[in-house]
C-alpha cells in the first residue's frame, strides 16, 4: 500500500474492454459513475453553458452542472413517468445544450427508454450524449454498441448496484477512442485506489455469483410488484432496476409509520412530480416480506 496505484486502471480497463469486445482506449475506470458525470459535466460545460435532462431523473446531472456554473434544462416525464419522446425531440432540436443526459433504466421510476428513440436522440443531436446504464443489469438491453456508430456517445456502468460494490466506489465509462482522448485530459490523476482497482477485478471474476444474485432481485422485485398491485391504496410503478416507485395517499404518514416498524424507504417530499411517492430497493426475501407485510396491515387498519 505504499505505492501510489495504477492511474488509469490499465489492468482493469483490459478486463472491462475484451468483456464487451472494445479496445482499453475505449474505457475509463472512475470513482463511482458519479465521477464519470462529473469529468464529463467538467470537459464540456462552461459557465452559462447547458445540460439537457429529464425530470424525474437521477438529479446528480444537473447539480454537478450548476455547481460548474451551467444551467440543467430538465424536460418533464410524460403521464406515469413515462419518456416523453416527441417533447424531448423537441427540446434536443432546439435547445442548445452541450451535453444530453439519459438514464435508462431511471433512476427514480425504473423506466426504460427504447433502442428507436435513444438512436432518434442520437441522430438529431449535435452535442455529447451520455446514456446512464447504471441499472442495466437488472433490465435485458444495453445499447452500449451504439458508441461504435455514435462518436459523441459515453455509455455509463458501475459496480456499485448489480455488483454489490457501492462502498468501493468504482464504475467506468465507454466511448469513442477520440471522446475518451478528451475526457482522460480531465479525468484526475490516482482516482481509483488500488484496493478499488483489485476488489472490482475479484468481483468481475465471480460472475456466476454475480449472475445469480441478479436473477435472484429480479425475481423478487417482480413478486413485489404483484403484491403492491393487490393493494387498493398503492399505485405501483412497472421496475427495470433494483427498485420500485410507488404511490401512496400520504407519503408522510406512511414514511414514518415504516420507519417506526425500522424500515426505512426513499421519502420525497411534499412538492413536484414525486409528491405521495416511495421507493423502496429490492432487498432480502425477509426484508422485501416485512415491507409488504407492514403496507397491508396498515392498509387493513
Ligand atoms: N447513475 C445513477 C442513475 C445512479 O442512480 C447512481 C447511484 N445512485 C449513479 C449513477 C452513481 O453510482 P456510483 O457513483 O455509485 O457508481
Amino acid at each position: 500500500m505504499n505505492e501510489y496505484p495504477d492511474s488509469d486502471s490499465n489492468e482493469l480497463r483490459r478486463i472491462i474492454a475484451s468483456k464487451f469486445g472494445y479496445e482499453p482506449e475505449n474505457i475509463m475506470i472512475s470513482s463511482g459513475a458519479d465521477q464519470m458525470i462529473s469529468i464529463i459535466v467538467n470537459a464540456f460545460i462552461d459557465p452559462g453553458e447547458s445540460i439537457l435532462t429529464f425530470t424525474p431523473s437521477f438529479s446528480i446531472y444537473s447539480l454537478f452542472t450548476r455547481l460548474m456554473g451551467g444551467k440543467a434544462i430538465e424536460v418533464p416525464l410524460g403521464e406515469d413517468f413515462k419518456f416523453d419522446y416527441d417533447e424531448f425531440i423537441k427540446a434536443v432540436e432546439t435547445q442548445e445544450a452541450k451535453v444530453i443526459f439519459i438514464c435508462s433504466p431511471n433512476n427514480p421510476t425504473g423506466g426504460i427508454i427504447s433502442r428507436e428513440e435513444i438512436i432518434g436522440i442520437l441522430d438529431k443531436a449535435e452535442s455529447i450524449v451520455v446514456l446512464d446504464e447504471a441499472y442495466i443489469e437488472f433490465d435485458e438491453n444495453s445499447f452500449f454498441d451504439l458508441i461504435e456508430k455514435y462518436p459523441n456517445l459515453v455509455v455509463l456502468r458501475t459496480l456499485s448496484k448489480a455488483y454489490g460494490l457501492a462502498g468501493a466506489r468504482v464504475g467506468y465509462g465507454l466511448a469513442s477512442k477520440e471522446l475518451m482522448d478528451i475526457l482522460y485530459k480531465v479525468k484526475p490523476v490516482y482516482n481509483v485506489s488500488s484496493i478499488s482497482q483489485l476488489a472490482a477485478k475479484v468481483i468481475i471474476e465471480e460472475e456466476e455469483y454475480v449472475n445469480k444474485v441478479i436473477a435472484e432481485i429480479k425475481e423478487e422485485r417482480d413478486k413485489m410488484i404483484d403484491e403492491f398491485k393487490t393493494m387498493e391504496n398503492i399505485k405501483v410503478y412497472d421496475s427495470h432496476a433494483n427498485f420500485i416507485l410507488f404511490k401512496v395517499e400520504d407519503s408522510k404518514k406512511v414514511f414514518d409509520y415504516l420507519v417506526d416498524k425500522g424500515l426505512l424507504v426513499r421519502y420525497f417530499g411534499k412538492e413536484g412530480p414525486l409528491a405521495n411517492h416511495l421507493r423502496t430497493a429490492v432487498g432480502t426475501k425477509e426484508d422485501n416480506a416485512r415491507l409488504i407485510q407492514a403496507l397491508k396491515d396498515l392498509e387493513e387498519g
